[in-house]
């Protein structure tokens, strides 16, 4: 599966930045005013809305609201916001129009030009969205925005409904005593940010085509008739609101988003915000130069010219900035590798695997995504990312760094850290929510000292003897149920020989379960187990103990599609895909005459003319360098070809001579498939004399990685 791009929202963002213009120059002005009544004050209106839904769409991903992301994108809006105030500063001051206490009004609601109502509206729209989703879900955020935008309906293009009911008519007034309009954070924005989010809850289950379309045609036959009756008396008191905006809005977005592919339009997406931004100073610009050159009569009276002249330079403008802004600021994406190698992580898999585990689990137990050690080398923040938007709720690291890292890296839900933090990190585990084990009676003593409300889980150690609290202690236990400032929130211990299915094995698992259990119970007789949330099984706690019932699974090593070692055998085996590819290239070949050797210490001698082509990728890649003594093949063009010579640091050798043809720049697989053939990690840490997570957790440290969903 490709990436999601969605190329036409990209593009449409120019349309809706031209129907913009048009709205505020009114190009057929010149020719009556019944065209802009139903083609510039009507149609063009879907493209604010469409605007807020492309918001909604990317920040509410999964249809969820992530606290981190929704307060960095009002910081960014913001940003955005104080720019622009700053820029038409000097008209404000020109014009006089900064009168205290109206500019308090206008920063926080109205924008203080025309135009710039949208910041402040995107961000209360977007702080009133995010505090609903969690609470009413997507389908109650959207009912409450409809609702809203029913009420400014009517003080909007519906407003003559409501002066013909007194006591609305007065609400109505009260209200805007507050703002000059109802189109704004409060009344407008919210139902189209929920529909983006509702779009991005379920972006794989669009309307067919022919449904949108249908939709769309009928929906727009709806607006203009709609916006032509309301214009019909004169203009309402204002006209941005209509009913069948609604529909409009759903079914164009829905085939928008119907195209996944294609290359993403970053230069649309700015040229259309500066055009958004700027577009009020160029008609300013146009209506002097018409003064200045004598041209009035067509600069300024002629609107079409008006509105084609704004239009012109607002987009050549913006379209020159973009591109001097590109040029004068280098670019912060490199190419994914200079050298060819690279790491390819396959989020689609990964969210596979996900589902797939889940669907062994019990009811009502869910899945706690291990994403430790960078998500066992596949990149901690982006995997779970993709997790989250799959809906994954819980995730596990080692340390607080990591977890601090997700959280920056926009993840909401449980962030439990595994391991051991020093007490004095006390403070940061408050502040990003994260939840911390307790490792021992004395560990909790300190950290409770700190005086933190931080969230803990206990976890008790049931025979595996590294972290925990003794199982067969029940009063030290206990006693940690009576610190003064952790939340204890859950329970937890860890299976040693959970992967073994010997006699001997499962003998000692299940005494491990019986300990813990028994923890358990006694905590529930004194009332303190109640609302704890209990998990034991990892991966093959899960796949070698579907039966047991608890409230979460950790897993880590089965979420990438792999098995620790090889040789397991699980007594429940879903589908999973290997995650992770590794691959490099081919940077030369040459020819090695009988006799001579290859690499350090000559280790590799060919014994007759070989042909052997050096790799750009080493031991510092993550790649042992006694993979090469266990035999370790690499696939060029689906055939394995022989590691020869020692690993080195940056690079190794393989033997290419099986292969009619070969080329500089053809494609090298150290670990995944091509062809028919397949290199697995696992393999690779057979070949090393180890497990597959201790491969994997070594990767990434400098190749690049290359996500694909
Ligand atoms: C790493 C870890 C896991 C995940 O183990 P996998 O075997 O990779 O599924 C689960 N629990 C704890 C305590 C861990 O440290």
């Amino acid at each position: 599966m490709a990436r999601r791009l969605y190329p036409n929202i990209d593009r449409f963002r120019l349309w809706a930045a031209w129907m913009v213009v048009a709205i505020h120059t009114l190009p057929f002005a010149s020719f009556g005013g019944a065209w802009d009544g139903v083609l510039t004050l009507t149609l063009c209106r879907v493209a604010v809305p469409f605007f807020f839904m492309t918001s909604g769409f990317f920040l509410f991903r999964g249809g969820f609201a992530d606290g981190e992301a929704v307060r960095r994108f009002c910081r960014r809006t913001a940003g955005m916001y104080g720019l622009a105030m700053l820029l038409y500063l000097p008209v404000n001051l020109y014009a006089r129009q900064l009168v205290f206490p109206d500019v308090i009004g206008d920063i926080l609601i109205n924008g203080t030009m025309y135009h710039l109502w949208y910041f402040p509206a995107l961000i209360l729209g977007v702080l009133i969205v995010a505090a609903l989703l969690p609470r009413l879900r997507v389908g109650g955020t959207l009912a409450v925005g409809v609702a809203l935008y029913l009420l400014g309906l009517l003080g909007d293009s519906y407003f003559a409904l409501a002066e013909a009911v007194p006591p609305l008519l007065a609400f109505y007034e009260a209200l805007f005593t507050l703002f000059d309009y109802t189109r704004n954070g409060l009344f407008y924005a919210p139902v189209w940010l929920a529909l983006g989010a509702f779009f991005a809850a379920r972006q794989d289950r669009l309307p067919s085509l022919t449904v949108s379309l249908g939709g769309l045609a009928l929906s727009f036959g709806v607006l203009i008739a709609e916006g032509a009756k309301l214009h019909s008396g004169g203009a309402p008191r204002h006209d941005s609101m209509y009913l069948s905006l609604l529909p409009c809005v759903f079914f164009l977005f829905a085939l928008l988003l119907g195209k996944r592919e294609g290359r993403r339009g970053t230069f649309c997406r700015d040229v259309s915000m500066l055009v958004y931004l700027l577009h009020p100073a160029v008609i300013l610009a146009v209506r002097g130069a018409g003064e200045l050159l004598g041209l009035e009569k067509w600069l300024i009276e002629q609107s079409l010219v008006h509105f084609l002249a704004v239009s012109l330079l607002s987009f050549g403008g913006a379209a020159v900035l973009c591109l001097l802004w590109r040029r004068l600021v280098p670019r912060a994406k490199q190419p994914a590798s200079t050298r060819g190698t690279h790491l390819e992580i396959d989020l689609g898999a990964l969210c596979r695997n996900a589902r797939a585990l889940e669907a062994e689990m019990p009811e009502g137990c869910r899945l706690m995504a291990v994403v430790k050690a960078e998500a066992y080398g596949h990149g901690a923040v982006r995997c779970s990312q993709a997790l989250w938007s799959a809906g994954v709720r819980h995730f596990a690291v080692a340390t607080a760094e990591e977890g601090v890292a997700l959280r920056r890296g926009g993840i909401g839900g449980e962030i439990l850290i595994l391991g051991y933090t020093d007490p004095a990190a006390a403070r940061t585990l408050w502040r990003y929510r994260l939840t911390q084990t307790l490792v021992s009676a004395g560990h909790a003593a300190a950290l409770d000292a700190k005086g933190y409300p931080v969230r803990v889980h206990v976890k008790i150690d049931s025979g595996m003897h590294r972290l925990g609290l003794d199982a067969r202690d029940p009063d030290a236990i206990a006693g940690i149920f009576g610190c003064r400032h952790l939340k204890i929130t859950g329970m937890f211990s860890h299976l040693c020989v959970s992967d073994e299915r010997s006699g001997e094995a499962v003998a000692f698992t299940e005494e491990q379960l019986s300990r813990f259990e028994r923890v358990r119970e006694l905590l529930e007789k004194s009332g303190g187990a109640e609302a704890l949330t209990v998990h034991v099984q990892s991966s093959t706690g899960l796949l070698n103990y579907p039966d047991l019932r608890y409230h979460l699974v950790r897993a880590g090593i089965a979420l990438y599609g792999l098995r620790a070692e090889r040789r397991w055998e699980t007594r429940a085996h879903p589908d999973l895909l290997p995650v992770m590819a590794l691959r490099s290239t081919v940077a030369l070949l040459r020819q090695i005459p009988a006799g001579e050797s290859v690499g350090y210490a000559r280790a590799w001698r060919a014994e007759e003319a070989r042909r052997v082509a050096v790799v750009p990728v080493g031991y510092a890649d993550g790649l042992p360098r006694n993979y090469a003594e266990g035999g370790g093949e690499v696939l060029v063009r689906g055939v394995r070809c022989p590691v020869v010579g020692r690993i080195c640091m940056d690079q190794l050798m393989i033997d290419v001579t099986a292969l009619g043809d070969v080329a500089v720049g053809d494609t090298v697989t150290l670990i995944g498939r091509d062809g028919g053939e397949e290199i697995t990690a696992e393999e690779v840490a057979e070949r090393c004399g180890t497990i597959t997570n201790e491969i994997l957790s070594r990767m990434g440290e400098r190749p690049a990685r290359v996500y694909t969903e």
